[in-house]
């Protein structure tokens, strides 16, 4: 969300209400302090997701926000920056307008939202998703992170 008063993108949630269609957001810019109020409209996603061995399930976010809070474990993220995570992905998943996605497809968006965010969640969150094998696995990604 960008500030009105300097266009920052970095604001903190500092108070958040729900009602039947959209969300009230107080926020603060990071940057100059100036508070205001985003109303985003809830939008309900209705798709399912396909998983490796082809079999379906239905979108469910909560395997979204663990996924990326395990990855941030004692990283300097308020949760509420963590549920916006959470917010971008899924606003970019309803935005792709499919009626199936592949759970791989999901895996690389959050694994780049996260990548934009902090090196050592993306590490752990990709050692998780592409359940490293050893060490040199490991190193081989940190690697290519380091080169980039
Ligand atoms: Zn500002």
């Amino acid at each position: 969300m960008q500030c009105p008063n300097c266009h920052s993108k970095e604001s903190k949630v500092t108070d958040s209400r729900d009602d039947d269609r959209s969300v009230r957001r107080r926020r603060e810019c990071l940057a100059c302090s100036h508070r205001f109020t985003t109303y985003e409209k809830i939008e309900i996603p209705r798709f399912s997701i396909v998983k490796r061995d082809r079999s379906r399930e239905g979108y469910d976010r909560s395997k979204i926000t663990t996924g990326i809070f395990l990855a941030f474990e004692k990283r300097p993220f308020t949760k509420s920056r963590l549920e916006e995570f959470a917010d971008d992905i899924e606003q970019e998943l309803i935005s792709l307008g499919q009626k199936e996605i592949k759970s791989s497809q999901i895996g690389d968006i959050v694994s780049r939202h996260i990548k934009a965010a902090d090196e050592v969640a993306y590490l752990r969150f990709i050692s998780v998703y592409k359940s490293f094998k050893n060490a040199k696995s490991f190193i081989r990604e940190a690697d290519k992170l380091i080169r980039q």
